[in-house]
């Protein structure tokens, strides 16, 4: 009920059950100037559908210990970039813009639901808008829209992958029908290393009867990363061309090498008319490895890194923690920040192609904080289920100085080191 002025009995002086209250006692009822503050920053981004979630934080700070960009020195965090907006930031040309690697732990822990998922892209869309994008970031963005891949890889090349597999590897052109659609994605193609984690797949998959086929030549990048980076024209456009080769093909399932193409074909191409039965390869192997009859024993010890995308943004913690309790000779140590609570290897939301610019906000790269902490578990073997993750665990083992101490294997291969 609104307060009108004549209701209000104003006193110099009052006693209120023995403690008298001073003159100003009840003039709170009077307007109060609680900020000084520009909000206009904070009213921008706010005014963008999608990131209206900005304006929702009530500054608990419980984001900031989570947020793996702040641990590594990044000064970083929804509480931090909200205070930044109060007093005049404004979000769509700061290099704030770039930093978060939508690994959702914020958002995990918000009381308030501040969702950077959706901010940080939404804003980012602008940004892409006005052609203010990090140079290294841009360079991506146009690898794919010129080849079809982040990497700036020949289209023709996508399968040549193929060729040291050792078995062989039937194509959905000439297959026309599978159980399996395999959709392989870019870095397991292309990148090396990514290349070799394939053909154990390869392997594994023909060991186990499995009735697949994979697109090749056909398959293009699922864009979930660039689309997170902010081009969003570009990931639907690419994810129309999948669908409709998708669709040329019979199958039961689509099985990814990648958490991140799993998210999009989970969560955003159903929206494109794409709606499709998806699992990540850890979820389709888990079940079967008692058929796979594994019986060369690794002896080692490893430790595990969840992949966010798989981990916090798919709910999958078990899959792959199952695949390594049935390796013969394995013992699992978990890291401190593990499952729910997993530290982001910095790849994610764009942050592939981010590490030049990154370097100049934190004090380490995200993987180098990652590699250190799977270190100190003594582990033999950091294990990993994200192509990203193979890539720049490697090159961080390196940089920290930990050679000779610390392998990088994704778990597809262990699997076939103990099938050999
Ligand atoms: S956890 Fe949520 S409400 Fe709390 S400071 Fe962070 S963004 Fe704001
Ligand atoms: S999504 Fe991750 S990187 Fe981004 S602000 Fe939240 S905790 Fe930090």
């Amino acid at each position: 009920m609104p307060i009108h002025k004549k209701q209000i009995i104003e006193k110099e002086s009052a006693v209120v059950d023995g403690i008298e209250l001073g003159p100003d006692w009840n003039r709170m009822f009077e307007q109060r100037v609680l900020t000084d503050y520009d909000t206009s920053g904070l009213d921008k981004v706010t005014s963008v559908e999608g990131a209206e979630s900005m304006g929702w934080c009530y500054q608990c700070t419980q984001c900031i210990p989570v947020c793996p960009v702040n641990q590594a020195g990044g000064e970083y965090g929804p509480r931090k970039i909200f205070r930044q907006l109060q007093q005049g930031m404004d979000l769509f040309t700061d290099d704030d813009l770039w930093k978060c690697t939508t690994c959702m732990n914020c958002l995990r822990v918000c009381p308030k639901s501040v969702d950077m998922i959706k901010i940080m892209p939404a804003i980012r869309e602008e940004a892409v808008m006005e052609a203010d994008v990090p140079a290294e970031l841009q360079e991506a963005f146009e690898n794919t829209f010129e080849y079809g891949n982040p990497l700036g890889e020949s289209q023709r090349k996508r399968a040549d992958w193929i060729q040291n597999a050792g078995v062989e590897v039937p194509i959905m052109k000439d297959k026309k029908e599978a159980d399996y659609l395999w959709f392989v994605e870019c870095y397991p193609a292309y990148h090396g290393r990514g290349q070799e984690t394939s053909q154990a797949m390869a392997r594994i998959l023909t060991k186990l009867n499995v009735d697949f086929g994979i697109l090749g030549t056909e398959e293009k990048c699922s864009c979930d990363s660039q689309r997170l980076a902010g081009e969003v024209g570009l990931f639907e456009e690419f994810a129309e061309y999948n669908i409709a080769t998708f669709d040329k093909y019979k199958f039961k399932k689509i099985m990814t090498t990648d958490p991140h193409a799993l998210n999009a074909m989970k969560k955003k191409y159903p929206e494109l008319g794409g709606d499709y039965d998806v699992e990540h390869y850890t979820t389709m192997l888990a079940p079967m490895m008692d058929q796979l009859d594994l019986k060369n024993d690794l002896n080692i010890k490893v430790t595990f890194h969840d992949p966010c995308y798989l981990g916090r943004h798919n709910g999958e913690y078990m899959a792959p923690r199952n695949i390594i309790d049935a390796l013969p000779g394995v013992e699992l140590i978990e890291m401190g920040r593990c499952k729910e609570q997993s530290y982001c290897c910095g790849g994610g939301g764009g942050g592939m192609w981010l590490d030049g610019f990154m370097s100049d906000h934190v004090n380490e790269r995200l993987s180098e904080n990652r590699v250190r902490e799977a270190v100190e578990t003594g582990a033999d073997v950091l294990v990993v289920c994200c192509p990203y993750e193979i890539s720049r665990f490697e090159d961080a083992v390196k940089s920290t100085g930990n050679e000779g101490k610390l392998l990088v294997k994704d778990i597809a291969e262990l699997i076939d080191e103990a099938m050999a």
